[in-house]
């Protein structure tokens, strides 16, 4: 198998040959056909999550064809087309039974490691190591698709999509008629977007620093945009209310501590904060004490609260109905060697999500 390591932070991946261990009992060898390459991966590439080890294969997002099964598997077989789900579950934690499992105690999975033709382990990120032609992967991270269903799109279905739309869905709940603003309209804030769209909520404020993402923002149904390296957002935000300020507020950039306190300070009494984006260790907010004076409150968000057994046939089936946009998330599509080119793309901002195919 080949796979992208990351070996130092700020320095390119390098594809690499590897040698996969034998399928163990309760593993599943898949053939990856589709990686999303997410803000995540890129965070470790930076070096924003030191907590991740590296070298690491990236890549967290995929979806691809069953190769092998083990001998204790059940459910799953050779040929089916599946999606990767990157948090493990083992169905009977306290998170688990109270219908949190994106919330389970159980770490990544750490087994069936590649081999380098020296010997040694390599890390894959999350147990995941989507950025490589085969992974083996334990049976709770696997999601039967139908077989006619595209890879590329599958392959975002597995994080960005359903962390956006689960943000808004699921964690917060939102109400037909609520107004709504989002900050960052990467490959996780456009999903949000379409998440209000879903949730009928209304105004929807887009915000970003870019008008290339503001555009696509209306595309995925923002009713407003707001450029906020020109005006005040939450002035902004507020005047488009009417006044008070939004319902929800959506964070889904994740780089810096401002738009966290902006996302806060544009809800109105009792509005609801939600932190999608996933921001560097250690970065600091600066606020007033008494900002949620008013009832106010912020609840984080881990992959949209999903539930992947259930949400990603939900997400499929909106997708079918012409509810859900997934084409136009696949802005662009690279192979496995152009890694570096769509990191590249993804700090310039250019894409909604770049897809590696593998096909
Ligand atoms: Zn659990
Ligand atoms: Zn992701």
């Amino acid at each position: 198998m080949k796979g992208a390591v990351l070996y130092e932070v700020n320095k390119p991946l390098r594809i690499e040959e590897f040698e996969l261990p034998q399928t163990g009992a309760d593993m599943i060898r898949v053939g990856l056909r589709a990686a999303g390459v997410c803000h995540s991966d890129f965070h470790v590439a930076k070096g924003d999550w030191p907590q991740h080890p590296i070298p690491t294969i990236l890549g967290h997002e995929g979806a691809g064809v069953v190769e092998e099964v083990g001998s204790q598997v059940s459910g799953i077989n050779e040929g089916d087309h599946v999606i990767l789900s990157w948090k493990r579950q083992c169905g009977h934690c306290e998170m688990c039974q109270n219908g949190f499992p994106n919330l389970c105690d159980l770490p990544p999975y750490e087994f069936g490691l590649p081999r380098t033709k020296s010997g040694e382990t390599m890390n894959k990120f999350v147990g995941m190591g989507t950025f490589s032609t085969s992974t083996l992967v334990p049976q709770d991270a696997i999601i039967r698709i139908d077989k006619d269903f595209p890879f590329a799109q599958a392959a975002l279905v597995g994080c960005g999509v359903m962390t956006g739309v689960g943000a808004v869905i699921n964690t917060a709940k939102v109400e037909p008629g609520s107004s709504v603003a989002i900050f960052g309209c990467g490959g996780v804030g456009l999903n949000c977007i379409q998440g209000a769209a879903l949730a009928s909520a209304e105004p929807i404020i887009a915000v970003d620093i870019r008008d290339n993402k503001l555009k696509m923002a209306r595309q995925f149904g923002a009713t407003h945009t707001v450029n906020s390296s020109q005006e005040d957002p939450v002035e902004r935000i507020q005047e488009i209310s009417g006044g008070p300020g939004v319902h929800y507020a959506f964070e889904a950039i994740g780089l810096t501590g401002e738009p966290f306190v902006q996302s806060i300070e544009c809800t109105r009494k009792r509005g609801v904060t939600v932190f999608v984006g996933h921001a560097p260790v250690n970065t600091p907010l600066a606020m007033d004490a008494r900002m949620l004076l008013h009832e106010k409150s912020i609840i984080g968000c881990y992959y949209g609260s999903a539930r992947t057994h259930v949400d990603f046939y939900r997400l499929i089936g909106l997708y079918r109905a012409g509810k859900l946009k997934l084409d136009e998330l696949v802005s662009r599509s690279y192979p496995l060697e152009g890694v570096n080119d769509a990191f590249d793309a993804l700090a310039k901002g250019e894409v909604a999500r770049s897809v590696l195919s593998m096909e």
